[in-house]
């Protein structure tokens, strides 16, 4: 796993969210993966308000306390959320023109990789929302991951992290799922993205390189975390096969 950051040419996410926060519209992200058709993301969902936000990612903001890790943030959705609450929220990400952006909104933001050792601030609650499991990229990654978590919580600190059980994809219409045992973990995907159609030119057709993403169903997130010495906890499950889980340190 790398824990190095993109640079603005490699950044299809940060480019529509750029796109989006300066002309106020933004066209298409398109998601290429070799298991699945192409698809897009609505770039507006990006910049969601509380209100809009699905009940999970609403209970992740309302439980986090203390000094606040946001990973991943994007456009800054969750921080500004939890600045409205009065909360104290640094955010990181790995993207450019999104760590740009969220400048611009008033996020304390700095562009930075989860895995880089040398970020070494702790903090009461680290969030990974949107599918935050997706950052650990693939099971044989978990270990490292975990590592890291121990270096960025405080004593008595938690991680807050949604995501979605992938079985849907694969389950039969009597409810036994379509697995082939051979193959890797059905959770692990391989996206790249592009964006088209950006107002300003230079931000037109950028493609990022492939990376790894991994939605972790809630029972291999808990086998995993307690072998890692964590203790872990379903705080809440979505309408469809996704769950928000809260994780801390097992001090035993
Ligand atoms: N949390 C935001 C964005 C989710 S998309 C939201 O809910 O809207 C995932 C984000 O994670 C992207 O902005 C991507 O650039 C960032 N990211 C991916 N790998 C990362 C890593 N290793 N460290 C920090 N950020 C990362």
């Amino acid at each position: 796993m790398t824990d190095s950051v993109l640079s603005c040419a490699a950044d299809p996410m940060g480019a529509a969210i750029y796109d989006f926060h300066k002309n106020g519209k933004a066209d298409v992200l398109r998601v290429f993966s070799s298991q699945f058709e192409e698809d897009e993301i609505p770039v507006a969902d990006l910049f969601r308000e509380f209100e809009d936000m699905p009940e999970l990612e609403q209970v992740a903001l309302e439980m986090a306390s203390g000094k606040i890790l946001d990973v991943g943030a994007g456009s800054g959705c969750h921080s500004m959320a939890l600045m409205e609450m009065g909360k104290k929220v640094k955010a990181i990400d790995i993207s450019p023109l999104s760590v740009l952006v969220m400048k611009d909104r008033g996020v304390d933001a700095s562009q930075v990789n989860f895995y880089d050792k040398s970020y070494s601030e702790r903090f009461d609650t680290v969030l990974m929302l949107m599918n935050g499991t997706g950052i650990i990229g693939r099971i044989e990654n978990i270990p490292a991951f975990f590592e890291r978590l121990k270096n960025l919580l405080k004593p008595g600190g938690c991680l807050l992290m949604d995501s979605s059980d992938l079985r849907y994809l694969f389950e039969e219409e009597d409810g036994s799922l379509l697995i082939d045992l051979a193959d890797d973990y059905y959770g692990q995907l391989d996206y790249q993205m592009e964006y088209v159609g950006a107002v300003d030119k230079e931000l037109d057709g950028v493609k990022g390189e492939p990376f790894d993403w991994l939605y972790l169903d809630f029972d291999s997130l808990a086998f995993y975390a307690e072998e890692c010495g964590f203790k872990v906890e379903l705080i809440a499950e979505g309408e469809h096969y996704d769950y928000l889980a809260k994780l801390t340190i097992n001090q035993q």
